[in-house]
């Protein structure tokens, strides 16, 4: 790589990974501004979609862990330099998982004998899970006894809970994700990153034989013209869900899951639940049965008075075009809430400050393999980094460093991520 070589790197995306994207490039050694232009093109605002709605978990035994461990402590780097703790919410979190099972509260006895767990109902239904555990989590999970400051949990309603780790080990974490994303695409922009809002990108333009990049096409939102950016370099696609509208042979696609924000003042814990409800229980939602019985919220306390709760996806309704015009099902924020506040009193009672939905930007692959693509493609300047499933907030900061490194140095050298290159899975254009 020649660092005197005029660059111009075009971003797709301000979501977490292009934000990173652009900040860590503007921190590589190689940057000149005097030569490199960075361009961002955000179709909405940044953090409009699953990095703006996001629980803001980071965790050690995450995955992919070719990823996790630079990104983990890069985290910790960021937050330190530039006042994280106060500025987006960085904070070590205990992390643990309980299982509840709600009688209704005429029928509970006193003492806290509950009757044994019902069968969970075998699911059927069009959604899937989250999946933020993989095997190598769970087995990290120790039975303990619910911790006695973990007091926003009824603990009579709880049969088993288990930790995440050792307490005062330093393996879960948190940011708030509109705070994180918003803050590092700022910092971006201070060292020189041209960012335009409401600017979606409509066409990637490549060399006539298709070799390499040399445009980028999109559409003003405000003004409706289409724009050309013509002698561009290097494009990265970091559009999340939409990354396989643009290039749809990567097959990046999208998941929506709807999340809630209470206003409570809570001991700082992210609790992954399984909750058996009552047979009584009424869902707000239209498919009665989509809740046969067993609900698994994560919920996330979080600095600034707020505890945050997402549910199950669904694959109802198709990503539409833009982030400002994802449908949003009161009806499963409802259902959320209630189930929520079946085993948790105070968040039953705690003022709701959002209701929100978003996409989950996920690459299905065979096995149980999950992950994004980081990489370039078959085209010489087109690098695509997305498709991070349930843990594209932990593993953003490692994903613009690698691909600052992709930039200017020609390859990943902080990690070795050879397993997410998208030419191992034929995706090109
Ligand atoms: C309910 C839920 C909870 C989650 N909790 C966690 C968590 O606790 N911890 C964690 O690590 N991860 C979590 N995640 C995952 C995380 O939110 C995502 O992996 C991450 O936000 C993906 O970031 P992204 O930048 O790839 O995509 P996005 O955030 O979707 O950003 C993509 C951006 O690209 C823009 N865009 C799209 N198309 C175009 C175009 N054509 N032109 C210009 N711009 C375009 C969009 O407007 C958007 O702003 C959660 C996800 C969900 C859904």
């Amino acid at each position: 790589m020649d660092p005197h070589r005029p660059r111009h790197v075009v971003i797709v995306g301000g979501g977490i990974i292009g934000s990173t994207t652009a900040y860590f490039l503007t921190r590589h050694p190689a940057f000149n501004p005097a030569i490199h232009r960075i361009t961002l093109l955000e179709a909405s605002s940044i953090a409009a979609g699953a990095s703006g709605k996001a629980g803001g978990l980071l965790a050690l035994w995450a995955y992919p862990q070719c990823l996790v461990p630079l990104s983990y402590s890069l985290h910790t780097k960021l937050a330190a330099e530039h006042g994280g703790a106060e500025r987006w919410g960085y904070r070590r979190v205990e992390c643990g998982q309980l299982t509840a099972t709600v009688v209704k509260s005429k029928k509970l006895p006193s003492g806290g004998t509950l009757k044994k767990q019902e069968t969970p109902a075998k699911d059927g239904q069009d959604w899937q899970k989250l999946p933020k555990q993989d095997q190598a989590a769970a087995k990290l999970l120790q039975e303990s006894a619910l911790p006695f400051d973990l007091d926003w949990i009824n603990g009579s309603l709880v049969r088993e809970y288990a930790e995440m780790g050792m307490p005062g080990h330093t393996e879960t974490a948190q940011v708030h994700p509109h705070q994180f994303t918003t803050s590092i695409a700022a910092l971006a922009q201070e060292r020189g990153v041209d960012i335009k809002l409401n600017a979606r990108v409509t066409k990637l333009g490549l060399s006539p034989m298709k070799e390499e990049v040399e445009a980028v096409e999109y559409l003003d939102r405000i003004s409706n013209e289409t724009e050309t950016i013509k002698g561009v370099t290097d494009i990265v696609v970091a559009a999340g869900p939409w990354t396989g509208r643009l290039l749809p042979k990567t097959s990046i696609e999208g998941l929506r899951a709807h999340s809630v924000v209470f206003q409570a003042n809570v001991s700082p814990y992210a609790v992954f639940t399984n909750i058996t409800l009552p047979k009584d229980w009424k869902p707000a939602h239209r498919d009665k049965k989509r809740h046969k019985g067993n609900v698994d919220p994560e919920i996330y306390a979080r600095p600034g008075n707020e505890v945050y709760a997402c549910g199950e996806p669904d694959s109802t309704i198709p990503l539409p075009e833009t982030a400002d015009e994802v449908e949003c099902d009161e009806s499963q924020c409802d259902d959320l809430i209630s189930y929520i506040g079946t085993v948790s009193p105070v968040l039953g009672a705690a003022p709701i400050a959002a209701k929100q939905a978003c996409y989950l930007p996920r690459h299905i692959r065979f096995g149980d393999e999950r992950g994004p693509l980081i990489g370039e493609l078959n085209v010489k300047g087109l690098f695509v980094a997305s498709g991070h499933t349930c843990w594209g907030i932990q593993n953003g900061p490692a994903t613009g460093k690698l691909m600052s490194e992709f930039i200017f140095d020609g390859e990943a050298t902080s990690a070795d991520i050879s397993v997410l290159d998208p030419k191992k899975f034929k995706v090109g254009v």
